[in-house]
């Protein structure tokens, strides 16, 4: 297939890569980053959509998403798909598709769970929103760049799963933290801890396969002086996204909610920048209830 991949950073980079080490002809744009092994460059986000059969942007945030939508789908032939695979609140990711269909392209929302090292090993998850049509056209991709595609619904679907599943996991690596925080107090051995509750109906991803307490479960990023992994920055940006999306929806959220207020603490004022998610443990292990 003919490609345009517009943004290749961390995430971006990697799935490029991939796509053309699977044979694909992939045209690459970015304003910073350089274009990986096999992937040529474009003078510009138009140009490296023009002819493709599947334009994909993996970019920061909904406004840039916005911007580089408004500049490439004039630019894209007839038929084409729009796959945006940046994590982006629900409104931008609906208006950018709706834009796309008006000009006769297909469009998807299609964030990712995994991460670089997921990107790196094309075992991405992706959560789809879009059309049937679409989905089709863009699964030999997905197959490429991931492990699995969940076809959600309509668009903004596949940004709702996300938010909703990261909202999950926000919340449960806090509560995990403090429950790990409190049984030192309470002197429980943090051992015997993690082979009671990860057996037990408190277990959960946080617990069983990410266990934020060093040198216990599985390696994970606090066995690596919690370097990410999934960066506690990351999940803030989700975590507002969600709260974002309630806002809008009238949903009520008060445990979203409270782990945003910790992560907003934790990455703005605490020493939680560029820390994984899971460092929250050593925080809540230093403090008192004061
Ligand atoms: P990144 O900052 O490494 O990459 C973004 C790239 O977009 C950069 O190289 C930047 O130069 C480029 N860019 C910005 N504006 C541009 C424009 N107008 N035109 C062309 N290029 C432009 O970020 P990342 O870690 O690759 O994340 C990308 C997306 O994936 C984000 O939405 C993020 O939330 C999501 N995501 C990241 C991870 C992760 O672990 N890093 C995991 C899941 C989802």
């Amino acid at each position: 297939m003919r490609i345009g991949f517009i943004g290749l950073g961390n995430m971006g980079g990697p799935m490029a890569a991939n796509l053309a080490k699977a044979g694909h002809e992939v045209a690459g744009f970015d304003l910073a980053a350089p274009c990986p092994e096999g992937v040529t460059t474009a003078a510009s986000a138009a140009a490296a959509a023009k002819g493709a059969e599947v334009v994909i942007t993996m970019l920061p945030n909904g406004e840039i998403l916005r911007a580089v939508a408004a500049e490439v789908i004039p630019a894209m032939r007839a038929g084409a798909v729009f796959l945006d695979c940046s994590t982006v609140d629900v409104d931008s990711a609906r208006a950018v598709a709706a834009q796309a269909n008006e000009a006769g392209l297909g469009a998807l929302d299609a964030p990712v769970s995994g991460g670089v090292g997921g990107a790196q090993a094309g075992t991405l998850t992706f959560m789809v929103g879009g059309d049937a049509a679409a989905f089709e056209t863009a699964r030999p991709l997905f197959e490429v760049m991931g492990a699995k595609a969940v076809h959600c619904g309509p668009s903004g679907n596949g940004q709702a799963a996300k938010i909703c599943n990261n909202m999950i996991l926000g919340a449960t690596m806090a509560v995990t933290c403090e429950a790990f925080a409190l049984a030192d107090k309470l002197g429980l051995d943090r051992q015997a801890m993690f082979d009671v509750v990860s057996t037990s109906s408190g277990q959960s991803w946080s617990m069983n396969t990410y266990c934020p307490a060093p040198g216990i479960g599985p390696k994970s990023p606090a066995d690596n002086d919690y370097k990410p992994g999934f960066a506690a920055d990351l999940m803030l940006k989700d975590l507002r996204l969600s709260q974002q999306a309630a806002e809008a929806a009238d949903a009520d959220t008060p445990m979203g909610a409270r782990a945003l207020e910790l992560y907003v603490q934790f990455v703005e004022q605490e020493d939680g920048e560029g820390r994984d998610f899971s460092a929250l443990l050593p925080r809540f292990a230093a403090r008192g209830r004061g």
